[in-house]
Formats: C-alpha cells, sequence, structure tokens
C-alpha cells in the first residue's frame, strides 16, 4: 500500500495511542533541569503518580523502559543468592524471572499453564514451607500481556500474610495502570514496576517504582550492584522535585498531561470504560466462534484479549493481512504462542468507535485471511455497546464484577 488514509490502527498492547493533548504537550521546548520551572513539574507529576498509584508513598521515575523498573525493583531490595518467588504468568513473567536469574538470584518459578493468573494458593503453600523465611520477595505480574489474564493481587497478599511471611510484595504493574484497578496502599504491595507507554498514554521512555517502608528497609542491607537505579539518591533528588541526572523532561511533560487526562475522567470511569471494551471484544470473540486464551472469567484482562488460531492457521499470516489491508498492528503470539495467539490490545485512549473500527478489522482480516469463523463479532460488540451506552454502567459496580 502506497498511500495510508487516515490512521494507522496500533491495536497492540503497549505501546498505545498517543492522545493529542499527550502530544501537544510533549511537543514544547526543553527546559534546565535544575531551573525552578522543572522543580514545579517534577513535583507535580511525582505527587500525581501517587494518586495513579493509589498510594502515600513515594514514588520513583526512571528515564528508561518498563524493563529498567524491573531491574530496579530487584537490585535495590535483593542480595546476591537471596531466593524470590516468582510466577510463570507468561512471556513478560518469564522475562522477569530470567532478569533476576542474570543478577544472581535465586528465583524460584512456580509453573503456569500461561491461560491463568498466579494462583495465590499455590504461593501460600511455597511460603508455609519456607520456616527460615528464606524467601525475600513475591513477584507477580498483575496483568500478564502475553496471554490476556489479570492476577488477582489481593488474593496473593492475604496468601503471604496467611503465612505470616515477611516477603516483600513485588507487583509489575505495566500493562495494567490506567485500565484496570490497582491499589499499592490498599493491597500492601511493597514495590510497583509501572511503564508510560501502555495504559498511560504516553511514548515509550519513562518507568515507575512505588517504594514502601519495608522495600526502604530492605533497601538498607542489599547487597546487589546498583547505581543508575539506585532509589536513595532518586528519593534525595525527587524531594525539591529533581532527579539526580537528566530525566526526560518532554516525556514528563507528556505525563503532566496523561494525569491530568486520566483524573477528568476519573480513574474508575476509566476502569469502567476499559471493562466495557474489553467485555464488547470477548463478545466479538465468541461470536466468530474462536476461544479467549484467558480460561478463567474472573481473570479476564481489561487491557488486552488474547484469541486463540484456529489449528493449522498461522496468526503472523493473519496480521500481516491485516496490516497491509487495513494498516491496523495486532499482538503477535510471544514465545510459545508464536503463531498461535493474535491479542487485540484496548488499552489507553480508545472509545467505542476506535473499538468497533478494531473488531471490524479482525472480523475482515480473518475472512481475507481464510481463517474459518462466524460473521457477526462486530455485530455482538455493538448490540453490547448500544445497550451499555442506553444503561450507562456505575463505575463501582462495573469495578466490583471484574
Ligand atoms: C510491556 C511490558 C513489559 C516490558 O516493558 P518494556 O517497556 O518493553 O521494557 C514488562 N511487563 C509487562 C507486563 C509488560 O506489558
Amino acid at each position: 500500500m502506497s498511500h495510508r488514509g487516515g490512521r494507522h490502527f496500533l491495536q497492540i498492547p503497549g505501546p498505545t495511542n498517543v492522545p493529542d493533548r499527550v502530544l501537544r504537550a510533549i511537543d514544547r521546548a526543553t527546559i534546565d533541569h535544575r531551573g525552578p520551572e522543572f522543580g514545579a513539574l517534577g513535583r507535580r507529576v511525582l505527587q500525581g503518580m501517587q494518586g495513579i498509584f493509589r498510594t502515600r508513598q513515594p514514588v520513583v521515575i526512571f528515564p528508561a523502559s518498563g524493563t529498567g523498573a524491573w531491574e530496579a525493583a530487584l537490585v535495590n531490595t535483593l542480595s546476591p543468592c537471596d531466593r524470590i518467588l516468582m510466577y510463570e504468568t507468561g512471556h513478560f513473567a518469564t522475562l522477569w524471572q530470567k532478569m533476576a536469574t542474570r543478577l544472581g538470584v535465586e528465583a524460584d518459578f512456580i509453573p503456569g499453564d500461561w491461560r491463568h493468573g498466579a494462583d495465590a494458593g499455590a504461593i501460600g503453600t511455597r511460603l508455609a514451607e519456607d520456616k527460615a523465611h528464606r524467601i525475600k520477595a513475591v513477584c507477580v505480574v498483575h496483568n500478564e500481556t502475553s496471554t490476556g489474564v489479570t492476577s488477582r493481587i489481593p488474593l496473593v497478599r492475604r496468601a503471604i500474610d496467611a503465612a505470616h511471611h515477611p516477603a516483600l510484595l513485588m507487583v509489575d504493574t505495566i500493562s495494567s495502570l490506567g485500565s484496570t484497578d490497582y491499589r499499592v496502599d490498599e493491597w500492601g504491595v511493597d514495590v510497583t514496576v509501572g511503564g508510560s507507554q501502555k495504559g498511560l498514554m504516553l511514548p515509550p521512555g519513562l518507568s515507575f517504582n512505588t517504594v514502601s517502608e519495608k522495600a526502604r528497609a530492605a533497601a538498607k542491607g542489599a547487597k546487589l550492584p546498583r547505581s543508575y537505579w539506585d532509589w536513595d539518591d532518586m528519593l534525595a533528588s525527587n524531594k525539591t522535585g529533581y532527579f539526580p541526572y537528566t530525566p526526560a523532561t518532554n516525556l514528563l511533560y507528556g505525563l503532566d498531561e496523561s494525569i491530568r487526562m486520566l483524573l477528568e475522567e476519573g480513574l474508575d470511569n476509566v476502569f469502567a470504560r476499559h471493562a466495557r471494551h474489553s467485555e464488547a471484544t470477548r463478545r466479538a470473540v465468541r461470536a466468530w466462534g474462536l476461544e479467549i486464551l484467558c480460561a478463567n472469567p474472573a481473570e479476564y484482562s481489561n487491557s488486552l484479549t488474547a484469541v486463540m488460531m484456529p489449528a493449522c492457521h498461522d496468526e503472523r499470516n493473519f496480521r500481516q493481512v491485516v496490516l497491509e489491508r487495513f494498516d491496523m498492528s495486532l499482538g503477535a503470539g510471544l514465545t510459545k504462542l508464536g503463531g498461535k495467539v493474535f491479542r487485540i490490545g484496548h488499552l489507553g485512549d480508545l472509545n467505542d468507535l476506535t473499538l468497533l473500527g478494531t473488531l471490524a478489522g479482525v472480523e475482515m482480516g480473518l475472512a481475507l485471511a481464510g481463517v474459518p469463523h462466524s460473521r457477526g463479532g462486530v455485530q455482538a460488540a455493538m448490540s453490547y455497546l448500544t445497550q451499555a451506552a442506553r444503561a450507562p454502567e456505575h463505575p463501582a459496580s462495573a469495578v466490583a464484577a471484574k
């Protein structure tokens, strides 16, 4: 296709579409990051992110992709040969576990089938067996972006408490923050890992940690080498809104705007919108006669839906047809799901019609690629969204229903 009219549909589960308001906020002269104007911006975004994470504890912002904040979570709290407990929810949990191993940590991995979230019962059993309290941290990916499965963090917290185990709780919210309810303080999360390019609607380049008092205490004795990722340097500078090294100034302008947008809509409304779009997507998938990868309805993701391809049909071919013919990017199957699963991203900045355009592209692509399916997925999504528009959901009940 030589000329493409209209906009590209970026319907992968991150990076997501950056709203015009955020793009315009970024499109300004870079300022002196040691000058007075910057300090006010720094304080505003650091405080604003506490609201997004629902915490009174400090938030740290790194100029880095989400992977950087994974590393920061580990190197600030752990020492060589420490044992941690991780749960194999999918591709991203596996990458985090590999990183921990590379850093010299003994990372026990509870195996999973990539169709369910972290099993709090299994975590509780491992912790109860660990009488010597060798396990220093439990690490869970909140929304596993490779599978579209959301783990229930409050259940993990309860399992840790029921085992009377002192391990830190670390949670990756890179693809759930700004799409799914997440509460650092209420859920007793010690370290959160976040990223800019998914629910926060920013370009890639910022990552986040929330840091509990318990995590800061662990950092005092932690012996893994750290320099760039050191929380103490960050927190000391952040007190006045500054950073120990050059921050990603223009992305922080964007963050300031994206926080404003999320608060204008109201976090509960943002979550309700994503719950509605994920439900509409699942209705389309079922109407097509295709299978949703997530096997537990209580763990359906607000951010994305992973769809299983019928046997003998490769998602790569299907996605190529959709990209070439309709200028839409869909998410690939990652590692062991390669060829078998495609992912529809419905996180970040989108509305009912963006979603319907996305689903129309999928339905037409299935037909063009010769993938066996039934028609009517878009119609099923439209019916649901029409009904939802007639009786706007109460945000609280939509969230509670999840
Ligand atoms: C995207 C993602 C990552 C990786 O983030 P990068 O910004 O690519 O480093 C990690 N975990 C989850 C759950 C993700 O969705």
